[in-house]
C-alpha cells in the first residue's frame, strides 16, 4: 500500500450534527481509525482519512450568534452572510500547512461523477463548504475563488450536508487502504478501471432461491470464462440502460 498522509477532510457547515452517524460508521468510520492490517493482522494500518467539523456559526460577529439576513431585492428565504464565512474557511486552512482544495455544495455546480471523485481522491486535502436556506452571498463564493461547485444532480435539496456527505463517501472510499478488500472498488459502475460502464450483477449462496438458479458459469471455476461472461454482462446491462456510457471504440 503506498505511504501517504491521511486526507484531510474539513466540511464548514451550520449543522455539524448531521456528520456524526454518517462519519462514525461502517467504512467512513474505518477509514480513520488505525486498524489490524487486513494483510496482516500483526500490523496496524494507520488511519487514511481524517474529518474536521467547523461550525460556520461559531465565527460569526453578529451578537445574537445569527449568520444569515434576508437578500437584497427582496423576496423569500434568507442568504448567509459573508463575514463569518470568510472567518471560518481561514481559520479552518490555516490548522493545516498542506493547501486545500475548496469545494462547495451546489445545485449549480459541475455534476458530481466518478470521474471527477477518483481526482479528488488524489488530492491531499479538501475542504468542503455546505449552503443552506437560499444559499450564500455571492460575494464570498467570488472572494473564496479558486473554489470548484459541486452538485449531486439536478434536483435541490435544503442544505449541502447531504451533498457533502456522498461526495466524503464516494472519495473515501477509493483512498488505498479504506476499504478491507482494495479490488472491491475496482471495476464498479463508472469507474475508469471499468471503462466508465455499469458493473456485472453478482451472485451469493444459496446457489438455488426460489427456483432461481446462479448461472453455471460462475460455479465452474473457469476464471477465464467467469471474466469473459462478467465484460458481456457489464457491456449489455450498459447498452441496455445507459447507452450514454457506451464506449464504443
Ligand atoms: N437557491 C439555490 C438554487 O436554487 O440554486 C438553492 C439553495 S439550496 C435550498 C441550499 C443549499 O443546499 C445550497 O447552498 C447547497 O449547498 C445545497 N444543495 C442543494 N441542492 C444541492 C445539489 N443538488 N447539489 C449540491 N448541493 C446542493
Amino acid at each position: 500500500m503506498p505511504d501517504r498522509s491521511p486526507l484531510r477532510i474539513d466540511v464548514l457547515t451550520l449543522f455539524p450534527d448531521m456528520f456524526t452517524s454518517v462519519l462514525g460508521a461502517s467504512i467512513l468510520k474505518r477509514a480513520a481509525d488505525d486498524v489490524p492490517d487486513p494483510k496482516d493482522a500483526s500490523r496496524t494500518r494507520r488511519a487514511v482519512v481524517e474529518y474536521h467539523l467547523t461550525d460556520i456559526r461559531d465565527y460569526t460577529d453578529d451578537k445574537h450568534g445569527k449568520v444569515d439576513k434576508p437578500p437584497f431585492g427582496g423576496g423569500p428565504g434568507m442568504v448567509i452572510q459573508c463575514q463569518p464565512v470568510w472567518d471560518a474557511v481561514h481559520a479552518a486552512e490555516a490548522a493545516d500547512e498542506r493547501p486545500a482544495t475548496r469545494l462547495l455544495m451546489s445545485p449549480q455546480g459541475e455534476p458530481l461523477t466518478q470521474t471527477l471523485v477518483e481526482e479528488l481522491a488524489t488530492h491531499p486535502r479538501l475542504l468542503i463548504l455546505a449552503g443552506h436556506y437560499e444559499g450564500f452571498d455571492e460575494r464570498v463564493v467570488e472572494a473564496l475563488q479558486p473554489m470548484r461547485e459541486v452538485s449531486v444532480g439536478d434536483y435541490v435539496l435544503s442544505g449541502g450536508e447531504l451533498p457533502a456527505m456522498v461526495l466524503i463517501d464516494a472519495v473515501v472510499r477509493l483512498i488505498p487502504g479504506a476499504v478491507g478488500d482494495e479490488a472491491s472498488v475496482d471495476h464498479e459502475s463508472f469507474s475508469t478501471s471499468a471503462d466508465g460502464g455499469l458493473d456485472y450483477p453478482h451472485y451469493t449462496r444459496p446457489r438455488v432461491w426460489r427456483e432461481m438458479e446462479v448461472p453455471d458459469v460462475l460455479l465452474s471455476g473457469d476464471h477465464a470464462r467467469i471474466d469473459a461472461w462478467r465484460r458481456e454482462q457489464a457491456a449489455n446491462r450498459t447498452r441496455q440502460r445507459r447507452p450514454d456510457l457506451m464506449n464504443d471504440d
